[in-house]
């Protein structure tokens, strides 16, 4: 039996604003995740917005040089434009808005990401990590490109769900630990309602125009991570102006990570160790298809420490 909205308690929320971080190359985007407020939301550890930026023809908004990861997933997941990824397994895929590029680290694996020749003019989108639990986190590394995945359009809304499943919507994309993410975008006036699991933790992260969540006062904007605690069945969303963001959310992620540079472990010893191997040339493998040099990894300065 559904309850009425006004028994249902709008969700707890928390904005941390973003901050801006540097891709070299004159590249900036909004980190989102991790924050010192919030570190992790279920298992996403990591969360950059870029864009939209405009890409003079000839050039290249994005070429981030080889470079490794371990214990970690990236989800690439695009908003307008297109990018190239090249990885060390020999895998070539240009992503477009709507389908996800998903890269499975495992225990090595390393990529470059750059705009490729033949372009639009903008490029918009998110980049995220999921922590690998630590029975997956040295796999074998994989990628994954899916065009086709699902979405649902309803009076001036549509979700698209790229990770995990929401309400009846199911991604085919391969995780290891009970998350989602979706895309939500709303006509001007127009609203939604998502449902929740009360026992997980999410986000919003609005990537245009704002949006409300009734039941509270606030208007939502870009530039923050907006965090939803556990306890809420569902989430009702309205906008005035046209809006679209993405929510994440997953069970809230219990294992201890240590995060530094690219790399996910449990201990300071597991990023000393990928760290050495990275600028020694094993484990991650060679990015063949990129014309250029590998980032080198940083100092390490001081002991990476469990993030929670
Ligand atoms: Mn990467």
């Amino acid at each position: 039996m559904a309850a009425s909205p006004s028994t249902i308690a709008a969700p707890e929320l928390y904005s941390h604003p973003a901050r801006r971080a540097s891709l070299g190359e004159g590249l900036w985007v909004s980190r989102l995740l991790p924050s010192r407020q919030q570190r992790m939301v279920g298992a996403w550890c990591f969360a950059d917005h870029f864009g939209p930026s405009p890409v003079p023809p000839g050039k290249k908004a994005m070429d981030v040089a080889p470079h490794p990861h371990t214990g970690l997933q990236t989800v690439t997941w695009l908003l307008d434009g297109e990018l190239l990824h090249n990885d060390s397994l020999g895998s070539r895929s240009i992503i477009r808005p709507g389908e996800l590029n998903l890269m499975t680290a495992g225990h090595g694996i390393s990529h470059a990401e750059e705009t490729p020749p033949e372009h639009s003019n903008n490029l918009h989108g998110l980049q995220l990590w999921l922590a690998l639990p630590d029975n997956q986190r040295n796999c074998e590394p994989s990628f994954q490109h899916h065009r086709e995945l699902p979405r649902l359009d309803e009076d001036g809304s549509r979700l698209q769900v790229f990770i995990g499943s929401l309400g009846e919507l199911y991604s085919p994309a391969q995780v290891f630990s009970p998350v989602v993410a979706a895309e939500i975008s709303l006509q001007a006036g127009a609203g939604t309602r998502l449902p929740l699991n009360a026992d997980w933790e999410y986000a919003l992260i609005i990537v245009e125009g704002e949006l409300q969540v009734t039941g509270t006062q606030q208007s939502l904007g870009t530039e923050a991570l907006h965090y939803l605690a556990p306890g809420a069945q569902q989430l009702d969303l309205v906008s005035d102006t046209a809006a679209r963001a993405i929510l994440i959310g997953g069970a809230p992620f219990t294992e201890a990570i240590v995060m530094w540079w690219n790399f996910v472990g449990r201990s300071a010893e597991d990023i000393t160790q990928a760290r050495a191997d990275w600028q020694a040339g094993t484990r991650f493998g060679t990015v063949t298809a990129y014309r250029g040099e590998r980032l080198p990894a940083p100092e390490l300065s001081g002991r990476p420490r469990a993030s929670r």
